[in-house]
């Protein structure tokens, strides 16, 4: 955490974010859900988390288990590989260890 950047030490993280300009722009839209934890991931990643709640196991990770109903989905062209691969990567993060 920053908090020394700048003159306003005081200030929010919110208003800060909005001083920088496009600076909301070039951090990757998931950042401040690695922070907020799984959570807030599950938000974003809404049809994700709701296509878990179909896979056959709840410590599914939508690799290569069966019944997975995410990769299946992505099979199915339902649901983009590269948003999987990006939800699956944000996971990982938040998760920590
Ligand atoms: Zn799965």
């Amino acid at each position: 955490m920053i908090l020394h950047k700048g003159k306003h030490t005081t200030t929010s993280y919110q208003v800060n974010l909005l001083q920088d300009g496009g600076k909301l722009i070039d951090v990757p839209e998931m950042r401040e859900f690695a922070i907020s934890g799984t959570e807030g991931l599950d938000e974003v990643f809404e049809d994700i988390a709701e296509l878990f709640a179909k896979c056959r196991f709840r410590d599914c990770i939508h690799t290569v288990e069966p019944g997975c109903a995410v990769r299946e989905a992505v099979t199915n062209g339902i649901l983009d590989e590269k948003r999987l691969r990006n939800y699956s990567k944000m996971k990982k993060e938040s998760c920590g260890s």
